[in-house]
């Protein structure tokens, strides 16, 4: 299986997901700003080997889909779920 983050390396030689990819940076740093206080939760992003949608579980029961409804991701207290084909995306809250 290959590494995520030449995966990603990659698929950003795509200007279109490039594109996209810089949108969701700013996403992420709201997020990882959301997270600074939380020290329990850690999120998790998946992406969809189909609709290459990006997505994630922010709190427990937070259940989510991507757009064609092929990957999903849900989260409890204790473990996160998701489907086994989908590419995780491990998202370091630490500085
Ligand atoms: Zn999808």
């Amino acid at each position: 299986m290959k590494k995520v983050s030449e995966y990603i390396k990659e698929q950003l030689k795509n200007p279109e997901v490039k594109k996209e990819y810089d949108a969701l940076e700013e996403e992420y740093k709201k997020i990882n700003q959301e997270l600074k206080g939380k020290p329990q939760m850690k999120t998790k992003f998946v992406q969809c080997p189909y609709c290459k949608d990006i997505i994630h579980s922010t709190y427990s029961g937070h259940f989510v889909w991507c757009s064609c409804q092929k990957t999903f991701i849900d989260q409890t207290e204790y473990y996160i779920r998701t489907t086994s084909d989908s590419i995780v995306i491990e998202n370091d809250v630490e500085e």
